[in-house]
């Protein structure tokens, strides 16, 4: 016997999320993001699954890009973040990785290093994200110092987009960030990034010569309003348990650390072998749902380290030993996440080592 904490991964549906990206960009080319160890998915096994229909990987440093390596994995892998010293280039060039470059300090490292292979270079512009990159009005001169560098083998334009998952935003759309690409760069022989999986599933003008998805392989959608592509997409990852412990609690009495729960009639407690420290999060309020034997149920009292207490008076046939799904192929991660004050993107990396993966498919 084993605790039954376990987050399943059908790799099947990561290849199916893939080629609906690949489909709704068919004139480009799709990168597929697997940084915070494929979003909790498991970053070699993702990989090396996705081998053979996948060209480039993308990480946000080295140290998930050597892991890689390790792994075996042979293909091109962009670094999203670039390289934070100048120290990490000779390994960069020799391993075959490509970098994002979005600071002037950047491009002077690079001048001044003496790799052994030029390399392929991303050159980040800020289009209104304002988090990293060139302004528009510094990046066609850092393209030129880039594209005439010996360290440089090819120059690729990207952008990141601030709100391309909600389309009724105050702020900066993908209409904007589009616009602010400077005209000296929009020729037709550079090659441009701009789509995130939101830019992919729902903005046409956001879909170029590079796509780089992540959410969606993964099968959640980064929409705030869903459309006929993002409920294509299929859950990869499913966190299940099981209840390990039942008891009856009276009216008036309260449920786990502080009695956040007061029962008010009656209540069957069924207390689940999953917590924090597996990375359900302790911010799900009272009535997160949740699945017991495969029926809607609702999370009562707080979420401690390694259990979590539910709701099973109406699941009379529910005991010691009945599967509990907490999010996936049956109950969405992103409504989860809606009980949590936070994203899919958050459960998923949030999913820590305790918890073994178990690959299907
Ligand atoms: C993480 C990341 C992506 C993938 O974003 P998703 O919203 O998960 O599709 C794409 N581009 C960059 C630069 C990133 O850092």
């Amino acid at each position: 016997m084993s605790r039954p904490a376990v987050a399943e991964i059908k790799l099947d549906n990561i290849r199916a999320n893939f080629q609906l990206a690949g489909s709704l960009a068919p004139n480009g080319k799709t990168i597929a993001v697997v940084k915070a160890n494929a979003y909790g998915h498991g970053a070699a096994e993702v990989a090396e699954y996705l081998s053979g229909d996948v060209e480039v990987f993308a990480v946000a440093c080295i140290e998930e890009a050597l892991a890689l390596r390790a792994s075996g994995l042979r293909h091109p892998i962009l670094l999203l973040e670039g390289f934070f010293e100048a120290a990490e280039l000779d390994v960069i060039s020799r391993e075959g990785f490509w970098t994002a470059i979005h600071s002037q300090e950047q491009i002077d490292a690079l001048a001044r290093s003496s790799i052994p292979n030029p390399l392929p270079a991303w050159l980040k512009v800020d289009t209104g994200m304002h988090r990293l990159g060139f302004s528009p009005e510094q990046a066609a001169k850092a393209y030129g110092e880039l594209s005439r560098m010996r360290q440089v083998k090819a120059v690729t334009v990207m952008t990141h987009l601030a709100n391309a998952d909600n389309c009724e935003t105050q702020g900066v759309t993908v209409a904007h960030q589009v616009a602010r690409l400077p005209s000296d760069l929009l020729k037709p022989e550079i090659e441009l990034s701009l789509a995130n999986s939101a830019g992919i599933l729902a903005h046409k003008v956001a879909r170029k010569h590079w796509q780089r998805p992540g959410i969606m392989l993964y099968g959640a959608s980064p929409l705030a309003r869903e459309n006929q592509f993002s409920e294509a997409l299929l859950p990869v990852m499913t966190l299940k348990s099981s209840v390990i412990a039942t008891r009856w609690v009276a009216p008036g009495e309260g449920v786990g650390y502080g009695g956040r729960f007061v029962a008010e009639r009656p209540t069957k407690v069924g207390t689940v072998a999953m917590g924090y420290a597996d990375g359900y999060p302790r911010q799900a309020v009272e009535g997160t749902p949740i699945l017991v034997n495969g029926k809607r149920t609702r999370l009562i009292g707080r979420v401690s380290m390694d259990m979590l207490t539910v709701d099973l008076t109406d699941i009379p046939e529910a005991g010691s030993g009945s599967g509990v799904e907490l999010w996936g192929e049956n109950l969405l991660a992103n409504e989860v996440a809606s009980h949590c004050d936070t994203i899919a993107y958050h459960l998923f990396t949030g999913v820590t080592q305790r918890v073994p993966r178990k690959y299907v498919g």
